[in-house]
């Protein structure tokens, strides 16, 4: 499969993770939309968080665990954690991923 985020989680696309464990790793965001932008990822491919869900819950727990942790060891503790599910939400990369943003004031309702 032809999937970015298996070939980081694999090593065959370099990349640097700043958080990794058995089953996930987080990795800054390529295109930053706030000061801290990171991405946390399954290590294992699920095209959504949904499909993460049904899948491997504990592992969505363990996500949310780690966004709490990285954002306090980026100084950051307001934060606001985005999954983008489907094209019209924004989704880019089809295998899940939980947007960690913060170091700056979000608008809300968001755009
Ligand atoms: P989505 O649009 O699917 O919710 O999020 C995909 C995210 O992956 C985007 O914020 C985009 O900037 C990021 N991204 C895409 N390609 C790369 C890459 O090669 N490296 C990194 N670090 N981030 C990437
Ligand atoms: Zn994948």
């Amino acid at each position: 499969m032809d999937c970015l985020f298996c070939k980081f989680a694999g090593g065959e696309i370099p990349v640097e993770f700043i958080h990794e464990s058995e089953n996930i790793f987080a990795i800054k965001d390529i295109n930053p939309q706030a000061p801290t932008h990171i991405l946390i990822i399954p290590k294992r491919h699920f095209a959504n968080a949904p499909e993460l869900a049904k899948n491997e819950g504990a592992t969505l727990s363990e996500i949310f665990m780690a966004a709490k942790e990285i954002a306090l060891e980026n100084g950051v503790e307001s934060f606001r954690t985005v999954f983008n599910t489907g094209a019209d939400a924004g989704q880019t990369v089809f295998h899940a991923h939980l947007h960690l943003l913060g170091g700056r004031k979000f608008a809300w309702p968001p755009g």
